[in-house]
């Protein structure tokens, strides 16, 4: 490999806060409230234009779709932005769930809102792309944007890059399964100008999804109660169309999917139905050739659609989401390593930090918490090992391959996220490192801030 040698030199300090987010997904949204709540001074850093993460720059709307009547969840801000949302956006019902789907675009604004009202400092447009060290204690991080490279300098900072970039550059370990194992990337799409009264018959009489449906491409695993539940789901469409070569062979994908939500205006939301497979998200090669080929599937999808489903007949792409979506990458070694049976068995830790249904979604697995179960995430599972003052919230925080299926689900990172914003605000008033912080004292603050960890 060509290597070239970079000159050493002196960079300007943006910033210096008490507690800084890299990232703004629904983990980093939630770290920078949960520590600007706990009187921090914080800073929410984030590299695209827009607050957000995968709901706004993938267009993922169904933050709350494993919700039923019986399920139990951690309360805090996942309610609070499903209520704001409401309030100043409106929102559609997610039509497999007692929840509603967030648009996309509307939620720009209101993660905006959100982050000014709670007095946070917003930064867009600013990737973190090194990290200031001393005696394995993180000071800082190094940023690259169109000011150039400028540094912005925390007592405590919280990665929120899905991909545990801050902690990789740290230097703390991590672990990241193989290409041909990383689950699949997807290109979202909406489509607009469906006639909607067609495809809803078609989806009641004909179609009549449920999530025993699923297991035509991939191998699921159910406890048999959700086999019978209304499912978004369809396959045969997107099979037959591959079969007459709407889509030509020598394409690498795997078509079918889901849809969230049917609006009055005619739009079948977050089609969920482009999968490509070996793909490493933190390899920019990986990254050009699915965006690629990610769009051009979304288009044979959209002609299947057209040619298979009743209702689609004249349907056009309303968006793209904006980039690429990516369900995993880095996960961190924390000092614990959440693990499928503690999803399944309903795992109690006097460091409980957040709840979360027994929700599973992946990798051959599909439970929905349709009866009230729930586990519970230790503190220790979003502390890095080697790097103090560092904490990691969402979808890489440490865990098994069963385990990350159930907490990169929106509304558990961002139960982690304002945990992590609590724990890093916390650690600052007690004088403590984030490691030796009395987790008691992170717990008081958590249940204040009007959140259920046990
Ligand atoms: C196609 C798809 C469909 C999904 N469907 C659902 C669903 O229906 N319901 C559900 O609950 N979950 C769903 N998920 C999973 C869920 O959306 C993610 O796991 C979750 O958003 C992860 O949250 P996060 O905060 O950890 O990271 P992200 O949402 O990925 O946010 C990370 C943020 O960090 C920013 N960032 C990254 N690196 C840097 C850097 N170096 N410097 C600055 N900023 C950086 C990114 O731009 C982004 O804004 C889906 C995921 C995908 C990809």
């Amino acid at each position: 490999m060509k290597m070239i040698k970079e000159l050493a030199r002196e960079t300007e300090v943006l910033a210096e806060v008490d507690v800084l987010v890299v990232g703004s997904g629904p983990s980093g949204l939630a770290a920078a409230i949960g520590a600007a709540r706990e009187g921090a001074d914080t800073l929410i850093l984030e590299r695209y234009g827009c607050f957000g993460g995968v709901i706004t720059q993938v267009g993922v709307e169904g933050f709350a779709w494993y919700r039923h009547k019986e399920t139990i969840e951690a309360g805090g801000l996942v309610p609070e932005f499903e209520n704001k949302f409401k309030d100043i956006a409106g929102a559609n019902p997610e039509c497999q769930s007692e929840s509603q789907a967030l648009d996309a675009e509307m939620f720009k604004y209101v993660a905006d809102e959100m982050i000014l009202e709670n007095n946070i400092k917003p930064l867009l447009h600013c990737t973190a792309v090194d990290v200031i060290i001393e005696d394995n204690i993180i000071k800082g991080i190094i940023t690259e944007s169109k000011s150039g490279r400028l540094v912005i300098l925390a007592k405590r900072v919280i990665d929120c890059t899905g991909d545990a970039d801050i902690a990789a550059l740290a230097g703390a370990p991590y672990l990241k399964a193989t290409k041909n194992e990383l689950m699949s990337v997807t290109t979202m799409f909406h489509c607009k100008n469906v006639d909607i009264d067609r495809f809803n018959d078609y989806v009641k009489n004909d179609l009549k999804p449920t999530y025993k449906d699923w297991g035509g491409y991939w191998s699921i695993e159910t406890t048999g109660k959700e086999d019978d539940l209304f499912s978004p789901y369809f396959e045969k469409p997107f099979v037959e169309g591959a079969e007459e070569g709407i889509v030509p062979k020598e394409e690498d994908v795997c078509l079918g999917g889901t849809w969230s939500s049917v609006t009055p205006e005619g739009e079948v939301t977050q089609l969920n139905v482009v999968f490509i497979s070996n793909i490493d998200c933190t390899d920019v090669k990986d990254l050009t050739k699915a965006e690629i080929a990610g769009r051009r599937n979304a288009l044979y999808s959209v002609e299947i659609l057209r040619n298979k489903v009743p209702g689609f007949e004249n349907a056009k792409l309303r968006n793209f989401g904006m980039t690429l979506g990516t369900r995993e990458s880095r996960k961190i070694e924390g000092h614990y390593s959440l693990t499928k049976y503690d999803v399944m068995n309903q795992q109690k830790f006097e460091d409980s930090i957040a709840i979360f249904p027994e929700f599973i979604d992946g990798v051959g697995y599909l439970i929905k918490p349709t009866t009230g179960r729930y586990y519970q995430i230790p503190y220790r599972c979003i502390l890095p090992q080697k790097i103090d003052n560092l904490l990691v919230a969402g979808r890489s925080i440490s865990g098994d391959k069963i385990a990350h299926v159930s907490f990169r689900n929106m509304a558990c990172c961002v139960a982690t996220g304002q945990a992590a914003g609590i724990a890093a605000a916390v650690s600052i008033k007690e004088g403590t490192t984030t490691a030796n912080t009395d987790v008691k004292k992170i717990q008081e603050s958590l249940i204040n801030q009007g959140i259920r960890i046990f």
